[in-house]
């Protein structure tokens, strides 16, 4: 029996399903690095080079592990998509199987299947369990309920784990600490922020860069800061840096943001979690040990376990369950096409040129970067989700579809309407004020809904509460943004929709 294993960018994990099982002997693991992955939506240099210096890696490990390993490296073979290079290998060489674990990605799994089919050879999917709930075990616990929320199932994680737990408990007597964690930096910023570690390129990780200038380098953002973790050994550092340097201070201040400093306490450990170079369940174990040693509050761990074992599981569990609906959902009926200067961070609007910056250079920008400033701009001008999910999942460093799409089309866009959120998380100026520095360097007043320096979010925040109403009223979660609405008068009410008018016609200038 011979088998073909197919090892995707995004299944790197040194404890891989298949390889538990299968014999060096008769598996042979193919790995492709497809043109198509970095252009069927316009992929950052960085994202395609992260992907590529650590699949190289991997490949290079596994061979080292005594596995045969077919590696088409960008550039040196003729395939564009990866349906193209597995048809020809099933063309070209003899399997009995072909087995590959569930991917994260609908439209690679319609791939695999359609080249399995037409070589007319049986395809074995194996359940991802890097993850920590199955498909099946998320659609039972989702029953038919038309309306998910996270925070009961986070709960259900908690007990079914037992992760910071007191029998049936919760330890510290509190499911979440979320009003403990909304600080800004105040006044002075952020103090003594820890350096990072630095992952100096090794010969293969500069085949990756150079590979991705050569044949992708028109492509958005660029290469000279990359510092991604890109082998297991890479990844187990970044933990320990995260652990022992910024886990104990990163509850508090996890919203808040600071011009010129992209990365403020986060973990940055998304990109390794997402190409399964670390795993969930030792990285939470890790966080829940540092509390049990008295290194870290309760506060800060729950903050950050709750990312993990919560939304991480839960958006998976959300994709897998609404795919493929989730991908053309359009709840607010929004049709803007994105501005140019998404790709390119120039605008006047200091929050957004910080966030794309930052994105474009690193690939990277935190959860309320992304929610609350990118996402909060989309929303309020009425961008077509399917554009702005297409640019999160292009520029993001750990985007892969299923944790990408649910969190902005679900998340940010409320492109499906209440069916993980309770209302749209929709706000003014006066949040991105509250929570950074962005405002004191830009051309716009949070303050201001008219008039030449009216500030972008502010006025379109307004318009949105005005043109949304008729649902807003009927959602009690909306209630206190409603009330503040029905303050304004009719003149204002006027003003601001002359005004909101104004700024969706020239949001190329903005
Ligand atoms: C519009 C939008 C798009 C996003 N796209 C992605 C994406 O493509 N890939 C991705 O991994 N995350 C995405 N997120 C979630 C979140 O922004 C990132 O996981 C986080 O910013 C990664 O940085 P970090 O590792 O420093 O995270 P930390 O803030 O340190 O959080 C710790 C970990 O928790 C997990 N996590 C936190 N929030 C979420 C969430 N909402 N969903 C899933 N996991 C979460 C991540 O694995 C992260 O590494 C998106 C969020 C929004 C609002
Ligand atoms: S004034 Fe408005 S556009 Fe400018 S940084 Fe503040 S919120 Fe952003």
């Amino acid at each position: 029996m011979t088998t073909l294993l197919i090892i995707l960018g995004d299944q790197l994990q040194h404890d891989h399903p298949a390889l538990r099982q299968a014999q060096p002997a008769q598996t042979c693991i193919l790995m492709v690095e497809a043109m198509e992955e970095s252009t069927h939506v316009w992929s950052s240099q960085v994202r395609s080079a992260l992907f590529f210096a650590a699949m190289r890696h991997h490949a290079q490990d596994l061979r080292e592990r005594g596995w045969q390993v077919d590696y088409l490296a960008l550039g040196q073979h003729p395939f564009k998509s990866l349906g193209q290079a597995w048809a020809d290998a099933l063309l070209h060489q003899r399997f009995d199987e072909v087995v590959c674990v569930e991917t994260g990605d609908l439209r690679v799994t319609h791939m695999l299947e359609a080249a399995c089919q037409t070589a007319g050879l049986p395809l074995r999917w194996l359940q991802d369990d890097h993850f920590m709930i199955s498909h099946q075990a998320f659609a039972a616990w989702a029953g038919r309920s038309k309306h998910l929320r996270m925070e009961m199932f986070y709960r259900m994680m908690r007990k079914r784990h037992q992760v910071l737990m007191d029998g049936d408990e919760p330890l510290g007597g509190a499911w979440n600490f979320d009003a403990d964690n909304r600080k800004s930096f105040g006044k002075s910023g952020p103090q003594d922020l820890p350096a990072l570690p630095r992952f100096v390129p090794d010969a293969l990780t500069q085949s990756a860069l150079d590979d991705v200038r050569k044949h992708l380098g028109d492509h958005p953002g660029h290469l000279e800061d990359f510092n991604w973790p890109v082998t297991r050994a890479q990844a187990l550092l970044a933990l320990q840096s995260f652990l022992t340097h910024r886990l104990a201070r990163f509850g508090p201040t996890q919203d808040a943001m600071w011009t010129g400093e992209p990365f403020l306490l986060h973990s940055l450990l998304s990109t390794s979690l997402n190409l399964k170079l670390l795993n969930p369940r030792e990285v939470i174990d890790a966080a829940v040990h540092m509390y049990a040693q008295g290194q870290a509050d309760l506060p800060s761990v729950e903050g950050f376990v709750r990312q993990i074992l919560g939304w991480r599981e839960f958006m998976r569990g959300v994709y897998a369950l609404d795919m493929p609906g989730m991908k053309t959902a359009n709840h607010l009926q929004a049709e803007l096409p994105l501005p140019s200067w998404f790709w390119t961070g120039k605008t006047g609007m200091h929050c957004m040129q910080q966030a794309i910056d930052q994105t474009l250079q690193h690939g990277y920008a935190h959860h309320i970067q992304r929610l609350m400033v990118t996402g909060n701009f989309a929303m309020l001008a009425g961008l077509l989700p399917q554009a702005v999910c297409d640019w999160y999942l292009a520029v993001y460093v750990d985007a892969v579809e299923w944790v990408e799409l649910p969190n902005t089309a679900g998340m940010a866009l409320f492109a499906l309407g209440e069916r993980f959120t309770t209302k749209p998380y929709a706000a003014s100026g006066a949040y991105i004020k509250r929570m950074s520095n962005y405002c004191q360097g830009c051309r716009y007043k949070p303050d201001q809904k008219t008039g030449p320096q009216a500030c972008p979010m502010t006025t379109l925040y307004w318009q949105f509460l005005n043109k949304h109403q008729d649902a807003l009223r009927r959602n009690p979660r909306a209630a206190l943004m409603m009330k503040n609405f029905d303050r304004l008068d009719a003149q204002e009410q006027e003003a601001i929709t002359a005004q909101a008018a104004q700024t969706l016609a020239n949001i190329e200038q903005l």
